[in-house]
């Protein structure tokens, strides 16, 4: 197996918790040794992830270029302060991070190496600390910049709050595809307005309910329910998947959608806590992993953004990571070969 190049970045400006590390030389230096034995064997590697919070590589695997001539740029959004069951969100960007050097370049379900692709990992957004509508503001604007110039937005939450400011970015005319357990509805949470549990409706009034569909969910309140019905949004439940099959869903989706472009969300907890156990508030009954892939495969043509969300580390033991990191490597390889192979 080939070895991994040592990390040869910008020094990105956001870098938080990263920083440090990715400026000091000795760090540096040991980084570029990890890179290297990381990629020499898994067993290493898997023995690695066990701690989790070693001497890894700190940006994503494969993120080898820099911000100019990436296509792909990943950045963190480490913020998980509006988390009503369990906190830990915001250390998910470097978890995701560090799982992503389980896996080789190449995938033998897409068949392209991700060695081939022009991405840049940016580092983390200074969010942690800062009230709702200070992160969202900062998301937006970061994201704004990345659409400027013309980049793929690739963000690595934190919890589900965090969409709503990228999504203000984009123009008002996409479409947003959320896979969710939950239908995050809610006017609002508490007193609080950008809860994860509003995000759907904090996006809602910046692309109208009628360009958001919601796939997965198993979980509202009762008049959040009705609210989200008599707003006609769009939503399959996982009930109604498990009978008629993702392809039935995806289908219904890809008919309200129209040739809208489309901005991913993907709440992690849609997939079901036996295959994610590692998530912010956990609900039975999820769709597969496999039924994620469909869904990137079926819209990677439209795909102009994507984030993954409410990871949350503390109730992982690695596996939530590692499949988060596997599927932003997918949809990176699927969406290349479409735009730009
Ligand atoms: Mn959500
Ligand atoms: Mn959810």
């Amino acid at each position: 197996m080939e070895k991994r190049k040592s990390p040869e970045h910008d020094s990105p400006p956001y870098y938080s918790s990263c920083k440090k590390s990715l400026e000091t030389n000795d760090l540096s230096k040991k980084q570029k040794e990890v890179g290297k034995i990381a990629k020499k064997t898994s067993y290493f590697l898997l023995k690695k992830c066990g701690t989790m919070d070693t001497d890894f590589p700190k940006y994503f695997a494969d993120a080898e270029s820099t911000f100019d001539e990436a296509h792909f740029i990943i950045y963190g959004v480490p913020y998980d302060k509006t988390s009503t069951f369990r906190k830990g969100a915001k250390d998910a960007p470097k978890t995701i991070r560090q799982a992503s050097w389980n896996f080789e370049t190449y995938n033998i379900k897409t068949d392209v190496d991700l060695k081939d692709i022009k991405i840049h990992d940016y580092g983390d957004l200074d969010v942690k600390n800062n009230i709702p509508e200070t992160m969202i503001k900062k998301t937006w604007m970061f994201t704004s910049k990345l659409l400027d110039k013309k980049k793929f937005p690739i963000a690595l939450g934190g919890e589900h709050s965090i969409t709503s400011g990228i999504i203000k970015a984009f123009p008002r005319d996409i479409a947003v595809l959320s896979l969710d357990a939950h239908i995050d509805f809610r006017q609002q949470y508490g007193d609080e307005k950008y809860n994860h549990a509003c995000a759907i409706r904090r996006i809602a009034e910046h692309t109208g309910t009628q360009n958001i569909a919601v796939l997965g969910i198993r979980s509202a309140d009762k008049d959040e329910l009705k609210d989200a019905k008599k707003s006609n949004l769009l939503y399959v439940d996982a009930y109604t998947i498990r009978k008629m099959g993702i392809h039935h869903a995806i289908e219904t989706i890809d008919k309200h959608f129209e040739k809208k472009q489309i901005y991913l969300t993907l709440d992690i907890d849609v997939i079901d806590p036996a295959y994610a156990p590692g998530t912010s508030t956990p609900e039975p009954f999820g769709i597969t992993p496999f039924d994620v892939l469909d869904c990137i495969d079926f819209f990677s043509s439209k795909i102009i953004g994507f984030d993954v969300v409410e990871v949350c580390p503390s109730y992982d033991h690695g596996e939530t990571s590692i499949l988060a990191a596997k599927l932003i490597r997918h949809l990176i390889e699927v969406v290349w070969k479409k735009r730009y192979a």
